[in-house]
């Protein structure tokens, strides 16, 4: 069977996420033919299920609060927060352009939290209030972008074609040309551009190639987020000789709850997961290991510091105990980030035994937990003890709310988990793809998550610095892009 053809293009995007619908965006506005090519059958990639948190500095909106802030600042909180392992290049090419890029969606009526800019204690926070969401989080980025994008599309500057999946690239003379791939009736596609634009997102869904960036012990971490991130981008760049990272960084996120139904997959956050940030919820529990004890203080104010005493616990796992007079008193233990968790929910969840274990000893409950149960009675004890003298000599816990001791008690397992590749594919400040030896891929640019969040966040999480990057660089990779098919068209 042949290739069907669908011609040549300025820029081929591969990926239509927040980052390539950027690169599209601006690209078509510029002048520019593009090709959008999505193996899903719609667009919006992970800000589908994404918070879609953003940073931005020197914005209007934050001026607005009376929020002095600078580029400059930004930058050296990132590069604080990263440890400094952040890549200053790439880092300050971004933050100098975030500001605009959050003036650009409120130019575009983008529905802002009325909270923000906001200070995010699910991470390190900021120096300032730089982040920003919207009502629907990251649902609310895919509204404004796909209506933008929607309308290049009606204009005529964009094709989308949905469900094909690029596996393939053309090459001429070590030149990137095109793109080969499947069609969703499994026929064969093949399209040119001068330019082809990786955005295909990370490789988290894919154990297998996940595995291969996590350091040693870590690979029981749970999969957190959508079923895309097959590293399709990556595989496809090291094909063509690309220098990828391999940095051995991992940070996990925290709360997320194994899927009973899906080995290895955590519960859809969008359902639910465990809010441990004390700054938004009192903590009631406490949380143990296999052993039974305590491990860190529940009520600590550093989200990596959790996050690191997590990763050193056996299977990367914590359970979390309380008992009836907490989940009677408490604000939901589990979340979602729309607030239809309430107490009552929670107590039927409590009863339902889906995650949730209960029983009327802690005995009985160390066992369906899989926990030492003398370690767990022990820690119960010390715990308790803590409580009534308000002192808490082993962590220096200080929210000290309910002793432990009012049958049924209840478990909840929480498992270390990955939502953001780490690792990705190296390129130069044009976002070209470098080769391994240090040499731009003509014709290949990359940008987003497939470049790994290492570039921007170091060993670390950093407030916004995975999706805004994506649609601030993805904006200026289109606009350039853009700028050299006019070029082009001009001389011809
Ligand atoms: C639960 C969760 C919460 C998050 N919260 C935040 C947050 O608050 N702030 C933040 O900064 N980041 C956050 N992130 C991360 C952030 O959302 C992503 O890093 C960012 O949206 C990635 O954008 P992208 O366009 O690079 O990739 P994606 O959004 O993953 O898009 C890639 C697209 O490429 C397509 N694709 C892949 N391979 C192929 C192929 N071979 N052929 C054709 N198409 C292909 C995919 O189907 C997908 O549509 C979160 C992630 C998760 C999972």
């Amino acid at each position: 069977m042949t290739a069907e053809s669908l011609g040549r293009f300025d820029v081929v995007v591969v990926g239509a996420g927040a980052a390539g619908m950027c690169v599209a965006i601006e690209a078509a506005s510029a002048g520019a033919s593009v090709l959008v090519v999505e193996k899903q059958s719609e667009v919006g990639g992970m800000l589908h299920i994404a918070n879609g948190e953003f940073s931005g500095a020197g914005t209007r909106r934050q001026a607005a609060h009376g929020i002095d802030d600078t580029p400059e600042r930004h930058f050296e909180d990132v590069m604080r927060l990263s440890h400094g392992r952040a890549d200053e290049d790439l880092v300050w090419r971004t933050v100098r352009a975030q500001g605009d890029t959050v003036d650009w969606l409120e130019s575009l009526d983008f529905d802002f939290d009325p909270g923000t800019p906001g200070l995010v204690h699910g991470h390190e926070v900021y120096s300032v209030p730089r982040t920003y969401w919207g009502v629907d989080l990251g649902r609310s980025l895919l509204r404004l972008l796909g209506r933008r994008f929607e309308d290049a599309i009606e204009a005529g500057a964009v094709r989308l074609l949905l469900g094909t999946r690029i596996q393939g690239a053309l090459t001429d003379g070590g030149r990137v040309t095109g793109v080969t791939g499947i069609r969703p009736d499994g026929g064969e596609m093949v399209a040119h551009g001068d330019a082809v634009v990786l955005a295909t997102g990370g490789y988290d869904a894919d154990p297998s190639v996940r595995n291969r960036f996590l350091p040693p012990g870590c690979e029981n971490a749970l999969i957190a987020c959508l079923d895309h991130a097959t590293g399709d981008g990556l595989t496809l760049a090291l094909t063509l000789g690309a220098d990828v990272s391999a940095d051995g960084f991992f940070i996990p996120v925290m709360g997320l709850i194994p899927d009973p139904a899906r080995s290895g997959f955590a519960v859809d956050y969008r359902e639910a997961f465990v809010q441990v940030a004390p700054a938004y919820r009192t903590p009631y529990e406490i949380w143990v290991n296999q052993d039974g004890r305590r491990f860190v203080a529940e009520d600590g104010e550093s989200p990596e510091r959790r996050e690191r005493e997590l990763l050193r616990q056996p299977g990367l796992a914590m359970h979390i105990v309380w008992d009836r007079s907490i989940a009677e008193t408490a604000e939901p233990l589990i979340g979602n980030g729309t607030g239809d968790w309430t107490r009552e929910r929670m107590l039927a969840e409590c009863e339902a035994g889906r995650w949730i274990v209960a029983a009327d000893s802690l005995r009985d409950l160390a066992e369906r937990l899989g926990v030492d149960a003398d370690g767990l009675i022990a820690t119960v004890e010390r715990y308790n003890v803590a409580v009534r003298s308000g002192n808490d000599p082993e962590y220096g816990r200080v929210v000290l709310p309910m002793t432990i001791g009012t049958p049924p008690y209840y478990g909840l397992t929480s498992v270390a988990a990955s939502l953001l590749s780490r690792d990705g594919v190296r390129v130069d400040g044009d976002l070209s793809v470098l080769n391994r030896a240090g040499t731009p891929i003509t014709g290949l640019f990359a940008v987003g998550e497939v470049l790994g969040n290492n570039v921007f966040a170091g060993d670390n999480y950093v407030g916004g610095m995975s999706v805004t990057p994506a649609m601030t660089l993805g904006r200026e990779l289109g606009r350039a892009l853009g700028a050299a098919a006019a070029s082009r068209s001009i001389s011809d």
